[in-house]
């Protein structure tokens, strides 16, 4: 169904609060297979929500409005939605009760504008609301289904989940199925422009999101539920995974990098450790963000100077005064060392310069070498990252945990070196 979102609240056109109501509804919606067109906030404005709701009835089949349903003089929606409905309102006595005896409970009497909180329009279906005191209801506004919630998350997400959905789902919709793949490495553009024509070759639809420093790429099919929507929509996530390449293209749907990365190492029953400098443990973070990474993981150092890389990794002093700390030989050599020192079968070292000082002629900010050591041995890459001081430790970070990813998908399986 085609079904517009319409948050209502001035503290939400204020910026005083983030409409998340919206982000969940549209999500939700998507998932379900519905087409959602539009998002709508306006202000506590009894005009304004009127006329909003009459533009989004005449051009939708479904409309989802939250908000603004409380017993406050600001709590407008309720005679709002009566006006784009033409319809006048009326007093419900069930859920006068309902209210009456929740205030009671609270030890509190019911005054006028709690009551207010029964009145729907002539002709509403009345929604119950076990988590607060004002119900939603539902009624048509032109060509669609109008719901009505209340904007508190806690009461709004329960009420649409058994009422919304099903009552849409009731309307006989398409179905839709989606593979998410996560990416990183190639900015936006190049993705985009990679993966032109997928969408005319499959029948599908791209959608991308990034989520710094990632790349998701979602792929969506819709029609009737089932093995053949399935069929299609993962041949074109093959192609996607194909034209942008397994390197790129490190997992679906939740699974992060360092999580992929964590089962090449699993499957081969190795343990990784970290030696870090530029990316000041934030390797060894994404790594132990993984439920279960203690399978895996040993442990890493934090070596931001020469004197730790020395004294912590073994790196030769003659190479950090002939070389420079950040250089691929120093990288190397704190890889090798962390894979000797911390008796790990794999280790991944970073050194670079994040910035926004520290370049010299020969060295920019955003130079990054990474070195990963295993029983094939080290492998090193120099890479140049672009970006604010946290982003290139984020984006060396994830580097860093890749080359280590690919490392380990070359070794054979189980390792027996
Ligand atoms: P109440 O009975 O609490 O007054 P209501 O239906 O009238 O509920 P509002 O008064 O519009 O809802 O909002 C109540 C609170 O719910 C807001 O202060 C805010 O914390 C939260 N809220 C409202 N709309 C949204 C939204 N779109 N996204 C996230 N939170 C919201
Ligand atoms: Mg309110």
């Amino acid at each position: 169904m085609r079904a517009a979102l319409l948050s209502v609240g001035t503290e939400l056109v204020r910026g005083e609060i983030v409409d998340t109501n919206s982000a969940y509804l549209a999500a939700r919606l998507t998932e379900e297979g519905h087409e959602v067109l539009a998002a709508d906030t306006v202000a506590d404005d009894l005009d304004r929500v009127a006329a909003t709701l009459r533009r989004l009835g005449d051009a939708h089949d479904a409309i989802v409005c939250t908000g603004g349903l409380g017993p406050t003089t600001d709590d407008l929606t309720t005679l709002a939605a009566a006006r784009a409905a033409g319809v006048g309102l009326q007093r419900d006595p069930a859920s006068l009760a309902v209210i009456r005896a929740r205030m009671e409970r609270f030890g509190r009497v019911m005054a006028d504008s709690n009551a207010k909180q029964a009145d729907f329009p002539i002709g509403a279906t009345i929604l119950p609301n076990p988590h607060g005191t004002a119900p939603g209801f539902e009624v048509r506004v032109g060509t669609a289904r109008a719901f009505f919630l209340p904007g508190v998350p806690r009461e709004m997400k329960p009420m649409f989940e058994a009422h919304v959905l099903p009552a849409l789902r009731a309307e006989g919709t398409e179905g839709s199925f989606q593979i998410r793949l996560r990416t990183f490495g190639l900015p936006e553009s190049t993705v985009n422009d990679r993966l032109a024509g997928i969408e005319g070759t499959h029948g599908v639809v791209l959608g991308y999101r990034a989520h710094f420093p990632e790349i998701e790429v979602k792929v969506l099919g819709r029609g009737a539920p089932g093995p053949a929507l399935e069929r299609q929509v993962r041949a074109a996530a093959d192609e996607v995974r194909g034209l942008l390449g397994e390197e790129v293209v490190f997992g679906e749907g939740e699974l992060t990098l360092a999580a992929a990365l964590g089962a090449e190492l699993r499957t081969r029953d190795l343990t990784i450790g970290t030696a870090e400098s530029c990316t000041g443990g934030q390797c060894a973070a994404l790594l132990t963000a993984d439920a279960g990474s203690s399978a895996y993981f040993a442990g890493g150092v934090v070596c931001y100077s020469n004197q730790l890389k020395v004294a912590l990794l073994g790196v030769p002093e003659a190479l950090l005064a002939e070389h420079g700390a950040v250089s691929e030989p120093v990288a190397r050599a704190m890889a090798a060392g962390a894979r000797q020192r911390l008796g790990v079968r794999v280790a991944v070292a970073t050194t670079g310069i994040a910035g926004p000082s520290g370049a010299t002629e020969t060295k920019p900010v955003g130079l990054v070498h990474l070195a990963v050591a295993t029983s094939a041995g080290v492998d090193a890459r120099q890479l140049g990252f672009p970006g604010s001081r946290d982003q290139v430790q984020r984006l060396a970070a994830f580097a860093a945990l890749r080359l280590a990813r690919d490392a380990v998908r070359a070794l054979p399986r189980p390792d027996l070196s």
